[in-house]
């Protein structure tokens, strides 16, 4: 039920923002490489932020405190994934307006990768946080929808999916975000945002499995 289904979110909600905490300074160091060093706190401080709101949370369905996740990102997180996380999660929460489901999971996963390439006209090869999506969640709708697989397998498949994207993102060449003002010497280097994107998913892997 729907009570169930918020306790889901906010458990998965709670164990995202203490592990991006608890990367903060791995992430400012991607960040620092080849941007402005603040991937770190912007990812602590937003997600960090939203979790803060459980009591806020306590009386939301489902659906509700997905898209203030999303605002709060907005509203608490400046630069590029601010609005990118931000207002992806927000968009793509209209799909769980009918409930939490392996179904409508598929769909926020879809809604949620358009609403980033959208925003950020960002494809794949780009260095950007869409490198670790894509896979993700090509690899987990098809997963779901053709092999058949239970949710936690399609969705740790999705997880590997991530890891390979993200490792992709090293030796190509930033085309999107602060990183591209670098040209050639952002290769060689992690993308910040497919890392945080990666460590988001492991986190809804966990929660899943708990
Ligand atoms: P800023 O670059 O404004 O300081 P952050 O450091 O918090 O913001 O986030 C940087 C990350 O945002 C990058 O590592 C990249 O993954 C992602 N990013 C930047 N621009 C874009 C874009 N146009 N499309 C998709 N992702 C982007
Ligand atoms: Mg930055
Ligand atoms: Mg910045």
């Amino acid at each position: 039920d729907s009570e169930t289904q918020r306790e889901a979110v906010l458990d998965a909600l709670d164990n995202v923002a203490e592990r991006l905490a608890e990367e903060k300074e791995y992430l400012t160091d991607l960040d620092s490489a080849i941007g402005d060093a603040d991937h770190g706190a912007n990812m602590e401080r937003g997600f960090g932020k939203a979790a803060d709101k459980r009591e806020e949370f306590a009386e939301m369905e489902p659906n509700e405190v997905v898209k203030n996740v999303g605002t709060t990102l907005i509203s608490n997180v400046g630069g590029a994934s601010g609005p990118l996380y931000g207002g992806s999660i927000m968009f793509a929460s209209q799909e769980f307006e009918e409930g939490i489901t392996v179904e409508t999971s598929v769909a926020f996963a879809e809604a949620y990768l358009d609403k980033v390439k959208d925003r950020g006209g960002a494809q794949v090869g780009a260095k950007t946080m869409v490198d670790a999506l894509v896979p993700a969640v090509h690899t987990y709708k098809k997963s779901i929808e053709q092999d058949d697989l239970p949710p936690l397998e399609a969705l740790a498949k999705a997880v590997d999916a991530a890891e390979r994207g993200v490792a992709f993102t090293v030796p190509i060449k930033a085309m999107k975000g602060r990183a591209s003002f670098l040209d050639w010497r952002s290769v060689g280097h992690q993308d910040p945002g497919a890392t945080s994107t990666l460590f988001i998913l492991e986190e809804l892997l966990a929660t899943a499995e708990e």
